[in-house]
């Protein structure tokens, strides 16, 4: 038995070698000339291509910006330091329209304008977000440079000046919003910029129905602060809310707390699946 399964052995080892000779050979370039996918491959588990298939849909190329922060070629740039053109305000509050303060290449919250508002809607998303908390300390806790990456304008990644500055863990700095405090504080010094990655994937609703949570991924400064982490309410105050049906894309809000919060460099690259160009 043992011997039939060694000559078997041999037998397909060699027919292997014999096969990727086969697929060796040169071409009139003298250059070897590989196949690009195969057809007689098996079915990777769980997916619908085969291994190495030919037919799989090839990722489409983008060009990376120069540095981490810079919007690769694929981001909507929701922000460059130029303009507020992106941004609509909601004014809440009763206060007239205005809106936040645009200088120096970052925008602030101001005038009462209320939470700026996307005027373009996201779903599954990449976010970059860059924001610094206020020089001015004028209250303690969550009373402290409070704003918020609120995104689908419901479910809020805090922004808060947590340097020295003690509150409850499920509200500071990288938090998701009332649920989950972050993996560990990355904050840095008081009016230094900081910046959020985002990784989001949107909630599905069938009718009225929850039939997928959000999850969302945070790296804070480069730290990771949540890895697909489960999200199980919409943002509120001192209570679980219940999810209420909405858009599979929705408006990205950062939140007015009534402190001059500033931001800057803001893109997004909306995410599609695999194999979908
Ligand atoms: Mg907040």
């Amino acid at each position: 038995m043992k011997r039939k399964l060694l000559v078997l052995g041999i037998v397909s080892t060699a027919a292997v070698l014999l096969m990727a000779q086969a697929q060796k050979k040169k071409g009139g370039d003298g250059r070897w000339n590989q196949p690009v996918g195969y057809s007689d491959t098996p079915v990777i588990p769980e997916q619908k291509w085969k291994v190495h298939d030919i037919d799989r849909p090839t990722p489409r190329q983008i060009t990376p910006g120069a540095l981490p922060a810079n919007p690769p070629s694929d981001a909507i740039v929701l922000f460059d330091g130029k303009n507020l053109d992106q941004w609509t305000f909601n004014g809440k509050r009763g206060a007239a329209p205005a809106q936040w303060k645009l200088e120096n290449g970052y925008m602030q919250v101001a005038n009462s304008a209320g939470d700026a508002v996307t005027k373009e809607k996201f779903g599954d998303m990449q976010l970059h977000i860059e924001w610094a908390s206020p020089l001015e300390i004028l209250g303690n806790s969550q009373m402290r440079g409070n704003s918020g990456v609120i995104v689908m304008s419901r479910y809020e990644i805090q922004v808060l000046d947590s340097w020295e500055n003690p509150t409850y863990a499920d509200g500071g700095a990288g938090a998701i919003y009332g649920q989950w405090s972050p993996l560990v504080n990355a904050i840095k010094k008081r009016g230094d910029w900081n910046y959020y990655d985002i990784f989001w994937e949107a909630p599905k609703f069938e009718g009225e129905k929850l039939v997928k949570n959000p999850y969302v991924t945070v790296m804070h400064n480069g730290v990771l602060l949540h890895h697909h982490q489960k999200v199980v309410a919409p943002m509120a105050h001192r209570v679980v809310a219940p999810f209420k049906e909405h858009g599979s894309e929705e408006p990205l809000m950062l939140q007015d707390h009534n402190e001059p919060v500033r931001y800057r460099n803001i893109w997004v690259r909306k995410l599609r699946g695999y194999d979908e160009k």
